[in-house]
């Protein structure tokens, strides 16, 4: 049995706001500093808004002064997956919820130690579950 949550894409537009599927199901991005946890500092843990499974802590989140919440490291090796995005004319580094597939953001190497990473998550695919 897969452990992967499939929907059709019928059932994710019944199930997420209109924002949550362009950005999540289209990957679209959120406009800078229009998301709830761009400036968010409470502790917990943050959950696909698609699926529930934990994707980042609020330990490894670090203001990066883009407008999107940022992570230097994402919660374990297999919660999240990343494919190469050509769009837009740039070579970048997608990333999604190995679970249910859905868009998070983009990882770039231009982060603070220990990873060097900062993964730029789109605040619309996150849900924080407060310690
Ligand atoms: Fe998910």
């Amino acid at each position: 049995m897969s452990n992967k949550t499939e929907k059709s894409d019928q059932g994710w537009q019944g199930c997420l706001s209109s924002e949550q599927y362009n950005v999540m199901r289209k990957h679209g991005t959120e406009r800078a500093f229009s998301g709830k946890y761009a400036d968010c500092k409470t502790e917990g843990i943050y959950v696909c808004a698609g699926c529930g499974e934990e994707l980042f802590t609020s330990e490894t989140k670090f203001d990066s002064g883009t407008g999107w919440p940022s992570y230097f490291q994402a919660i374990n090796e297999t919660a999240v997956e990343e494919t190469v995005d050509n769009a837009l004319g740039m070579s970048r580094t997608e990333v999604h919820c190995r679970k249910c597939g859905s868009h998070l953001g983009h990882v770039f190497p231009d982060g603070p130690q220990p990873t060097g990473l900062r993964y730029c998550i789109n605040s619309a695919s996150l849900k924080l579950d407060k310690k």
